[in-house]
């Protein structure tokens, strides 16, 4: 077996070894097909039965019924920030979205679909918080959901549930009831916290996650939309985005990410394997509480991120003393421990910690952060 070393890439990301080491024996002859996935027709009754068991699994990993569709598109997250307007913001009749903005990407979605429609700002967490005694930067805590405005009009209410750059995550959304727009379903970017954790969609309209994060290899976006809200799409929308043609054709509306599906299906049977999403949470949350409580103990590091908000996928930290950046990451390389240079927005380290991250590997990196600490304190 090749040694791996520990990989807190934020994306794309490490992947299952039982996934890779499948997707290794099958590469050359799937189940006697005696072709690889990534040679068959995308209409072919082996690939069709590929990509609907992809399906079938995720909506028994996530428990989402058929009131949704769910959809396995290309562009990534980013893409989606244009092809969610194109085909919501028209769903409730006036061109109308409301988005909290509580990072870099949510800034993003924001930004992108203003070219859409009347777009407006729910809330925003771009200024600093004075909380507990202290002072939290901007984009390191969320806005209480009772300060948010939103539109009751509002064809949807967009949120980024983990800011994979700042860390923040928003492990519950708000009821829309209690923001006095109950009609307004939210729009949720899940894309690097996705399949971490169970699910709960009863105010969601529509999630989407960029695969290469959490659940798979770049190339694929799952996006999962209440079905009525379907077929509203604005009349510049290309036909290949416009979620009524892709619903329609189970996802082969045009030849889809083939190979990129695949595997996704391969983590969620893996998923499915390891207990389902209640029991992956429970080793994501021993993991962060394993790396957070490390960085805790000691002034040495530091975290930047609100403790009610920080992300159990996406762990940012700070060593003290940043001229020691340099040679404390090249001391991580040396000891098997890679990507954990931070996002230069933001800087110091990240750790991304996401389900194919074992405790282990966490462990291999707390030994360090400690002896690292002993060794330059
Ligand atoms: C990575 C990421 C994106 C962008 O994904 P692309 O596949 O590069 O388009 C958007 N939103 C979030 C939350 C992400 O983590």
């Amino acid at each position: 077996m090749i040694a791996r070393p520990w990989n807190f890439s934020a994306g794309p990301s490490v992947l299952p070894e039982a996934v890779l080491t499948q997707a290794a024996h099958e590469m050359l002859d799937w189940h006697g097909s005696g072709m690889s996935v990534m040679e068959m027709s995308h209409r072919g009754s082996e690939f069709t039965q590929i990509c609907d068991e992809a399906e079938a699994d995720l909506r028994e990993l996530l428990g989402v019924s058929d009131d949704y569709a769910v959809l396995f598109m290309q562009g990534g997250a980013t893409a989606e920030n244009a092809i969610v307007p194109l085909n919501l913001i028209g769903c409730g009749g006036q061109p109308r979205a409301d988005y909290v903005v509580t990072g870099s990407w949510s800034s993003k979605s924001f930004k992108e679909a203003k070219k859409y429609g009347e777009v407006s700002l729910a809330a925003s967490s771009d200024s600093v918080l004075n909380d507990g005694g202290k002072q939290w930067n901007a984009f390191t805590w969320v806005p209480a959901a009772s300060d948010w405005q939103v539109r009751p009009d509002a064809s949807y209410l967009h949120l980024c549930s983990n800011e994979t750059i700042g860390g923040v995550e928003l492990a519950q959304w708000p009821n829309p009831a209690e923001l006095d727009a109950p009609d307004v379903p939210l729009v949720i970017d899940a894309s690097s916290h996705f399949l971490s954790r169970p699910i709960d969609f009863s105010h969601v309209g529509m999630l989407y996650a960029g695969a290469q994060k959490n659940a798979g290899p770049a190339g694929v976006t799952v996006v999962i939309v209440r079905r009525d809200m379907i077929g509203h799409a604005l009349p510049i929308c290309p036909s290949a985005f416009d979620y009524a043609n892709v619903a329609r054709e189970r996802s082969r509306f045009n030849t889809p990410p083939t190979y990129a599906i695949y595997i996704a299906g391969l983590v969620f049977k893996w998923l499915l394997s390891q207990g389902g999403l209640a029991s992956i949470e429970a080793k994501n949350k021993q993991k962060a509480d394993t790396l957070y409580g490390c960085l805790d103990q000691s002034s040495f590091y530091q975290t930047p991120v609100h403790p009610a908000y920080r992300s159990r996928m996406n762990v940012p930290f700070f060593l003290a003393d940043p001229d020691l950046d340099a040679t404390f990451l090249k001391g991580a390389k040396a000891a098997g421990l890679h990507q954990l240079k931070g996002h230069k927005t933001v800087g110091g380290m990240r750790a991304s910690i996401y389900n194919a991250m074992t405790l282990e590997g966490v462990l291999a990196l707390t030994d360090y952060l400690k002896s690292f600490e002993r060794e330059h304190e």
